[in-house]
């Protein structure tokens, strides 16, 4: 039997030429040395500029730091700002290597749950409920891994107004799939620029730009920690290779295009699997604003719900999927959805049409 991969990570989109071209045209040209351990200026310059034309946003560019993928962005600015035993909030469901990354610095993370009832909207009272005098951070991931969500601008100034009111807590925006968003206006968490000493943003170009295996993420961050992050990038590997950097600053200058390319794609897709998912009688799902996954609720097809079902946990629902038909999702239990999976809609029509008929064959 096929397995369909519909737990992974990355879209079955192609890298853009333009940046296996630049990468070629750099190799060609020699440029096989270190390069800045900060980022080579071109891109970060790349990288301030698109924020200035895309939403208004003053940016410099020293405030930009090249990494190497966007979860070492994470990293670096984890150990950058935190400290042994500091609060870190993140709205559940998140992604899954939030609570990995935060305990490598010794702080476990705490999650405050959206409820999908209400469309993930911000839990805003819950929040606030959560918010102690040790809470050092708040963690936003706009668009949502899994949940697609993205935050609307009066969901992003009442987070802005508690850090207004919290003097001790900074709020870092995960935005990697900023480029992916259908119907609704993305607004990065870099606007509050009045509060930007206590906000940072990471980025990247695996999802966007469906170059992942490039490893080439950024973090913007206030300099006191940009500059803690820099070092600590040059202690562990120097520097993103320049060739890798070339390839990724001639994506952000077609960024417009390529985006327009892949989302037409996408929704497509989304519309198609929501059409199906929307048969399946006791599944609920959010219909996603961005991003290429959906998250199911499958409580209905687990027991105490449903009553005769062989599966209590999601685990076991997401097991006999794979092995009754070929699917492989992933559960959300580390994502804080002890109910529901995550399911990939970037993939090939032919796998994509074929991975719903199993879905819709193995709940019937
Ligand atoms: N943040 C989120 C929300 C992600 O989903 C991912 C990739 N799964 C990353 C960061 C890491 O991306 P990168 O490949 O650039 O390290």
């Amino acid at each position: 039997m096929e397995l369909i991969p519909l737990h992974l990570g990355f879209s079955h989109f192609k890298t853009p030429a333009v940046a296996t071209q630049a990468m070629q045209a750099a190799l060609d040209e020699g440029v096989a040395y270190y390069g800045p351990h900060e980022g080579t200026p071109t891109l970060r310059n790349a990288i301030a500029r698109r924020y200035f034309e895309d939403e208004g946003i003053p940016l410099p560019a020293e405030q930009v730091l090249v990494t190497h993928g966007t979860k070492h962005a994470l990293y670096l600015y984890f150990r950058s700002l935190l400290k042994p035993n500091d609060e870190v909030i993140a709205l559940a469901p998140y992604w899954f290597a939030f609570p990995e990354l935060v305990q490598e610095v010794g702080v476990t993370l705490i999650a405050v749950p959206a409820n999908p009832e209400k469309n993930y909207q911000l839990p805003l009272e819950n929040l606030k409920k959560a918010i102690t005098p040790n809470t050092r951070l708040l963690i936003l991931t706009n668009p949502g891994n899994p949940t697609g969500k993205v935050y609307s601008l009066p969901e992003l100034e009442a987070v802005a107004q508690l850090l207004e009111t919290h003097p001790n807590l900074h709020v870092l925006s995960d935005e990697i799939y900023d480029g992916l968003v259908y119907d609704k206006p993305m607004h990065s968490f870099l606007r509050f620029e009045h509060l930007r000493e206590r906000i940072a943003v990471v980025n990247g170009f695996s999802k966007s730009f469906a170059m992942a295996g490039w490893r080439v993420g950024y973090l913007i961050a206030p300099m006191p920690i940009i500059t803690k992050a820099t070092a600590l990038q040059q202690k562990l590997i120097s520097g993103v290779s320049p060739l890798n950097q070339a390839g990724a600053t001639a994506v952000l200058q077609q960024r417009h295009q390529i985006w327009e390319g892949f989302r037409d794609e996408l929704l497509a897709k989304r519309i198609k699997t929501a059409n199906v998912l929307r048969q399946l009688p006791n599944m609920q799902f959010y219909l996603p604003d961005a991003g290429y996954y959906f998250t199911l609720d499958v409580s209905g097809y687990l027991k105490p719900k449903q009553e005769n079902s062989p599966y209590i946990l999601v685990e076991e629902w997401a097991a006999a999927l794979k092995e009754q038909v070929g699917l492989e999702v992933l559960p959300g239990t580390d994502m804080g959805m002890p109910t529901a999976v995550r399911m990939s809609f970037g993939l090939p029509d032919d796998l994509l049409d074929s991975a719903l008929q199993h879905l819709k064959a193995f709940l019937s």
